[in-house]
């Protein structure tokens, strides 16, 4: 045994400070009355995938994302009939206190319907611009223009968002035109990524030049592929003070977009890059469009950046758990959580930081119990009937019988009232 224990340096070195990297510093951007970058808390955005000339729809669609936390929503402006209806979808929303900037996605001819709909451009918040398919040859420069000064003239921050479906040909043709002239030519995808990074530095600089200020251009540059994604967003953080934008293009559907979706803004995020993150999910069939909204919180919430909702940990159970009783808890607790919050958000400012525990034997229920405000280690198969519950991570109290799971839900209730009535 004293073969194997640790001494010496590997004993007594000082632990590495758990946390992300400092945020790195970029310009703020007002987004409506949101702040994107500038060391303000990372924004959620979301975006519609109803026909926006359909302004019932759009409306109903983007008060829904609003409701689950959006703090930005885009809507596709893709012809006359969308840009038309923006006005109208602001002003229905404002009537219902849905208050939410809205971001207007336009590809092609988005130099056209802003010049063309001023109603429209006066109602968008922001507008977002595709380098690559804002025009071809010489009228991709001047189209371009027309859009910043649109920007320019509403007082309005435009993203410039470049993907790598619709990456700018010449600018790629160019490079790789170079990189193969090169001495020693690099590997087609890290010209790729060149491309991608250049197309967005170089289109801010000409928005620059144009006159829109600096604290008015957000960037994005988004890929599928998680690797690639990360490349780009490392070399842009280092290469201007843009504020980000964040996101996995084409993350897809169910659990692989969200483990793609993670796993990529996970990386950044530590790294301390990132300003506003949005998650590309591919809804199922009927699928609720809000849950990219939960997603995106769920990430930020996880590596500590915010608090939207309570947590209940609750164990995954194993063969220490033949009934289903701490399940069934863990969910009912949830449900009670859920139910209150549109109550407790107001009575209880801070309570989103709430950490519950709902854990299902004695072998790390006291344990995990105690790193949570307040936590409960049911019996597992076998063991005494009792249930110890941690309050601020000591023995509060042991519940026993048939209740169990009503006093618990109280003494959540009251930890609740304890701690947050006061902070109003
Ligand atoms: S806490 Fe107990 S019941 Fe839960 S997973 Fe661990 S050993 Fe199994």
């Amino acid at each position: 045994m004293n073969d194997l224990s640790l001494s010496g340096p590997e004993l007594f070195a000082e632990p590495r400070e758990a946390g992300p990297a400092p945020r790195r510093r970029s310009v703020g951007v007002a987004v409506g009355g949101v702040i994107v970058g500038g060391g303000a808390p990372i924004v959620v955005q979301s975006m519609t995938n109803t026909d926006t000339a359909d302004i019932a729809a759009t409306t109903a669609q983007v008060e829904a994302l609003f409701r689950a936390g959006s703090e930005i929503v885009r809507i596709t402006v893709d012809r006359d009939e969308a840009a038309a209806a923006v006005p109208h979808i602001r002003d229905r929303l404002a009537a219902r206190g849905v208050t939410v900037p809205l971001v207007g996605d336009f590809h092609y001819i988005g130099h056209k319907l802003l010049a063309e709909h001023p109603a429209a451009a006066e109602a968008l918040a922001k507008y977002r611009i595709n380098p690559g398919n804002v025009g071809f040859a010489d009228k991709r420069d001047r189209q371009f223009a027309m859009m910043v000064e649109t920007a320019i003239r509403f007082d309005r921050p435009v993203r410039i968002g470049v993907n790598w479906g619709s990456l700018d040909q010449a600018l790629l043709t160019k490079l790789m035109d170079e990189n193969a002239a090169s001495p020693a030519p690099r590997p087609a995808t890290a010209v790729m990524r060149e491309a991608v990074i250049q197309s967005a530095l170089l289109s801010a600089a000409e928005a620059e030049r144009i006159g829109l200020p600096r604290e008015k251009i957000i960037l994005s540059a988004k890929l599928s592929d998680v690797q690639q994604l990360v490349a780009v967003y490392r070399d842009l953080a280092a290469r201007s003070d843009h504020a980000l934008h964040l996101g996995l293009t084409e993350a897809g559907m169910g659990s692989k977009g969200i483990v793609a979706s993670s796993a990529a803004l996970g990386v950044l995020l530590q790294e301390g890059i990132g300003d506003t993150i949005r998650i590309s999910l591919t809804p199922e069939p009927g699928g609720d469009r809000s849950r990219e909204v939960k997603v995106a919180q769920e990430i930020l919430q996880t590596m500590g950046f915010r608090a939207f909702v309570p947590v209940v940990a609750a164990c995954p159970g194993c063969g220490r758990t033949t009934s289903t009783v701490f399940q069934e808890l863990a969910q009912r607790i949830e449900a009670d959580i859920a139910a209150a919050m549109p109550v407790w958000r107001e009575r209880y400012p801070g309570v989103e930081a709430l950490k519950v525990a709902v854990m299902g034997c004695i072998v790390n229920g006291p344990g995990e119990s105690k790193h949570a405000d307040i936590g409960i280690s049911l019996p597992g198969t076998g063991e005494m009937p009792a249930a110890p519950v941690f309050i601020d991570g000591k023995k509060a109290v042991t519940l026993r019988g048939a209740k169990i799971a009503d006093e618990f839900r109280a003494l959540v209730a009251e930890y609740v009232e304890r701690r947050w009535s006061g902070s109003r």
